[in-house]
């Protein structure tokens, strides 16, 4: 063995769902992984919480103690798939401090970071990638790092959480309702068995966070992100939705805003929205993940792809495994945190989406006139209408659907005059208020 085959010692943390798959693909593909890297990866212990001899892997590489794993002197690079925000930040800014390269799949821990772990890699010189964070298997963060690191990208759009895009997907191609799309999930093995950081947005938004961040050379975390989740979205969004031309996604959105004055800002969001059926996020269905990237001098791109599993997502931590390798063999490091332009946040109230308003009024004359008065009041104009009479079961009529498409408006705007509506006696309930995005009108 030559000097540059010195092997490179690897501590996972974690062995579920991520750890399980890293450990049987740094076994198995050996050979390759020591041929692409040029000197042998080499397990040196995983860590978990239970030590036993029925985990499908040698009770000689368990530990539980993750204090003495990390600081190992055989131990180069650390893999954290444990997950929760601690003891994950403890130990990488362990292992980091002790000179150790650093891999991470930890959404919750990256889009709260502070600095505090990309400055500790810094004084060490060591490398931290993220790339399974957002998006499973779908390489997003180094095209965003290094492909685009001469571009300036102006937007980031995408679908970045399988379980609502499975629900919704449901909903829309069965017409089934939120409830029997989210009990479908779960039998399935799509949801977990508390889903509220799926559906309420907690995890797109994490991931917003992130993309936001490294997007924007900004430091975004995942309280800066402005959050909605598909709860509230209803079989009857979808039938309206189907009509205008759309189906409804979870989308998460992250823009560099230029005022008049040329003053910049970063938005960051995550709400479900209306999409236009030709627009390329419309097709991404079941439990698959959508990234599309606008950059001024690129254009637009799209990633596609896994954004979950053991698998899908041990193949994002293997890439980052193999590339803070090489870096060990060759001696040098990846790209460095970039957080120079330090944009300011924009409050979603200054945002100019478009909207659609579905209420249900009484049947009468000059009611479509009342609803229309209250959005021109605010300078929110109206793109589409549609209504539609109501029957109850016994087949008579009992008031009528309206159904508003506005052109953009800003989110105060598009606020005050929902409120308004609701105060008009004609109108009886306003059903839902969702943004359209993909179109620019
Ligand atoms: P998981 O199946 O729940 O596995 C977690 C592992 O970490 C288990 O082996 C557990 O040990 C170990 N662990 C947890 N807390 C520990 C502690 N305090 N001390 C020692 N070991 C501890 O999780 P996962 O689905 O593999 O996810 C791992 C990470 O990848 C998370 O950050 C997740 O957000 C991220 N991620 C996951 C996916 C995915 O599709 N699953 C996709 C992208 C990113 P025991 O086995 O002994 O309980």
């Amino acid at each position: 063995m030559t000097d540059s085959q010195k092997p490179i010692g690897v501590a996972v943390l974690g062995f579920g769902n991520v750890g399980s798959q890293v450990v049987r693909i740094i076994e198995q593909s050996a050979d390759d992984l020591a041929a692409r890297i040029g000197a042998p990866l080499v397990l040196r212990g995983v860590g978990v919480r239970r030590v036993a001899d029925d985990r499908g892997i040698s009770i000689d590489k368990l530990t539980d103690n993750i204090e003495e794993l990390v600081s190992r002197d055989d131990v180069d690079i650390v893999v954290e798939l444990m997950g929760p925000v601690e003891p994950a930040r403890k130990a990488i800014l362990a292992a980091l401090e002790q000179g150790k390269s650093v891999v991470t799949a930890n959404k919750a821990l990256m889009a709260v970071s502070t600095g505090e772990l990309a400055q500790a890699a810094e004084n060490a010189r060591v490398d931290l990638y993220f790339e399974a964070s957002v998006a499973g298997a779908i390489p997003v963060i180094r095209p965003l790092t290094q492909s685009l690191a001469g571009d300036s990208v102006v937007r980031v759009a995408g679908i970045v959480n399988g379980t609502t895009n499975y629900i919704l997907s449901e909903m829309d191609s069965t017409g089934a309702d939120y409830a029997s799309a989210l009990a479908d999930a779960s039998a399935l093995g799509y949801a977990e068995a508390d889903p509220t950081a799926d559906v309420e947005g907690y995890d797109a938004a994490a991931k917003a966070a992130i993309l936001a961040s490294i997007a924007f050379h900004t430091r975004v975390s995942s309280n800066d992100v402005y959050r909605e989740g598909i709860t509230k979205v209803s079989s009857v969004d979808f039938e309206s939705a189907k009509a205008l031309g759309c189906t409804i996604k979870l989308l998460a959105i992250c823009e560099r805003l230029t005022s008049d004055e040329g003053q910049q800002r970063v938005s960051a969001r995550v709400y479900p929205a209306l999409v236009p059926l030709d627009h390329p996020l419309a097709a991404v269905n079941g439990a698959f993940n959508a990234v599309v990237v606008e950059a001024e001098a690129a254009g637009r791109l799209m990633f596609y792809g896994q954004g979950a599993g053991g698998a899908p997502t041990a193949s994002a931590v293997m890439g980052d495994l193999v590339m803070a390798a090489r870096n060990r063999v060759q001696g040098g490091r990846g790209p460095r945190e970039s957080k120079y332009a330090k944009l300011p946040i924009a409050p979603i109230g200054f945002i100019p989406t478009r909207y659609y308003v579905n209420m249900d009024v009484a049947d009468r004359t000059g009611v479509l006139s009342a609803v229309a008065a209250e959005f021109g009041k605010r300078d929110v104009s109206i793109a589409e209408v549609r209504q539609e009479g109501m029957v109850d079961e016994g087949g008579q009529r009992r008031g009528a659907r309206i159904v508003v498409v506005t052109h953009q408006a800003t989110d105060a705007a598009l606020s005050e005059t929902v409120s308004a509506l609701a105060d008009l006696d004609v109108v009886q309930s306003i059903n839902s208020v969702l943004r359209m995005e993909g179109t620019t009108e």
